[in-house]
């Protein structure tokens, strides 16, 4: 927190890997954070973010942590929230502010309703727009939300103090935040992440089962392996992601399956002239939005 703000006093991280990992380094090094407590579901997770300062301490029980903690961050895979949350519910102080990682916000928000109860209000749903294809409490590092964008998005009755406690939390960790209504964060991401990593599995998959797959792999150049980075990911994640965010995903498949029908039909037919203008549409967007990019990340 800067010099006006308090410190998190007792953070507790439910989920000690890549991403809540890196929060807890960050809120660390900036000084930013009192004491910090790992929830893992395995003693060999938590002995070794305790290894790596990463955490204070480290607890199984997600139940028993939460007691006395001023600001809870979950940072487990989607599908584990609505047991995360049945567990921790009776154990919060009135005070604690709760808030996630996850990348799909309408299950969560739901979820939250449901599991959390009385405490909903105080909870504010997150999403940094970072990562990397590694996972766990090793991968993680401190600079990971440095010029990035979190998302927050708040619903009406959630209390606007415990969404400024959490939007300066990530400031200090060095990010952007923005807030955005919970259905459009679920839209957007299907198509700007969910369906890329998609794809990137797919065309992964369609060569291995290729009758060739080892001569395709081996003489693959470097643009095949950047292409398909993220296809390195975790399995778990994304199943989790395309369980509980299935229909924006679906519609963004659908929508990129009839770009690629374009695309054939204009190979099938010799369309010189379509496929250069294909061609020219796609290097303009992506050149103007790495540079825009770019620019946000490294003003002059
Ligand atoms: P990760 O590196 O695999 O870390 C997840 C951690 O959760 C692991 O330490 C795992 O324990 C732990 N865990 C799993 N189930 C648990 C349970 N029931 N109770 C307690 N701990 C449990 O994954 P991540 O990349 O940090 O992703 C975490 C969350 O961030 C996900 O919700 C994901 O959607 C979101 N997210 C990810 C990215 C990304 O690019 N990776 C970006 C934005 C948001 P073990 O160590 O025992 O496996």
């Amino acid at each position: 927190m800067n010099d006006r703000q308090t410190p998190i006093e007792r953070l507790v991280l439910i989920g000690v890997g890549l991403i809540g990992g890196s929060l807890a380094r960050a809120l660390k090094s900036a000084g930013a954070v009192g004491e910090v407590v790992g929830v893992a579901r395995s003693r060999r997770t938590g002995e070794r973010a305790l290894a790596l300062g990463v955490v204070d301490r480290f607890s199984t029980s997600a139940g028993d942590a939460v007691r006395g903690a001023s600001v809870v961050v979950i940072a487990t895979p989607v599908a584990t929230f609505p047991a995360i949350l049945d567990a921790i519910s009776g154990g919060l102080a009135d005070d604690a502010v709760v808030t996630d990682v996850g990348s799909v916000k309408r299950y969560v928000v739901d979820a939250v309703r449901k599991h959390l109860r009385a405490h909903s209000t105080r909870f504010v749903p997150g999403h940094p727009i970072a990562g990397t294809e590694q996972s766990g409490v090793d991968a993680s590092f401190a600079e990971l939300y440095r010029g990035r964008h979190v998302i927050l998005t708040p619903l009406p009755d959630t209390d606007a103090t415990a969404t400024q406690l959490i939007a300066n939390m990530w400031e200090v960790a060095g990010a952007d935040v923005l807030q955005m209504d919970v259905d459009r964060h679920d839209r957007v991401l299907a198509a700007t992440s969910h369906l890329p990593h998609v794809i990137a599995y797919a065309l992964v998959r369609f060569l291995a089962e290729h009758p060739e797959r080892e001569t395709l792999f081996e003489l693959a150049a470097g643009g095949f392996y950047d292409f398909t980075r993220i296809a390195s990911s975790d399995p778990v994640m994304w199943r989790d992601i395309c369980l509980t965010n299935g229909e924006p995903i679906v519609d963004a498949l659908r929508g990129f399956r009839a770009g690629l029908d374009a695309f054939i039909r204009a190979i099938e037919e010799h369309d010189g002239e379509t496929l250069e203008r294909f061609f020219s549409q796609a290097k303009r967007a992506r050149d103007a939005g790495l540079d825009a990019k770019n620019r946000r990340q490294n003003p002059v």
